[in-house]
């Protein structure tokens, strides 16, 4: 996978505002919109995330202001630019998150807190072989 130099500039999908990078731990690194706190994870960062406790350290938002958030349909890669494919989550449908298969996700705030998976990284593959065509 290559990116662009400014690879660590990149503005929320969601709502154009800046973001911020949070690391967590050694190897670990997302950024989160410093507005409506929605976090993006590249594809190499979720299969980081070896349990759920780790996103939940990271999603920090408040889940009533992610939700404002969730009804925008339109949503374009931070990185490419191209629209991001809304997915709902098969075990709890309620969740929907926006992915660009060549780049990575992105979560409302609240949403990853939401999610009962534990074994986040075998959830994201079986999530990226749906999206895959
Ligand atoms: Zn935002
Ligand atoms: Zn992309």
């Amino acid at each position: 996978m290559e990116y662009s130099a400014d690879v660590h500039s990149i503005e929320c999908p969601k709502c154009g505002h800046g973001m911020k990078e949070i690391s967590y731990g050694s190897d670990l690194l997302i950024d989160r919109c410093t507005n409506c706190e929605g976090i993006w994870f590249d594809h190499g960062e979720v299969s980081r995330l070896k349990s759920k406790w780790m996103g939940d350290a990271l999603d920090t938002g408040n889940p009533s202001a992610g939700k404002r958030w969730d009804g925008i349909k339109d949503v374009s890669c931070p990185r490419c630019g191209l629209q991001m494919e809304r997915v709902s989550d098969p075990d709890q449908p309620h969740i929907y998150y926006e992915v660009c298969h060549e780049h990575g996700m992105f979560l409302d705030a609240g949403e990853f807190t939401d999610l009962a998976h534990e074994t986040i990284g075998d959830w994201f593959k079986g999530l990226l072989s749906r999206v895959r065509r």
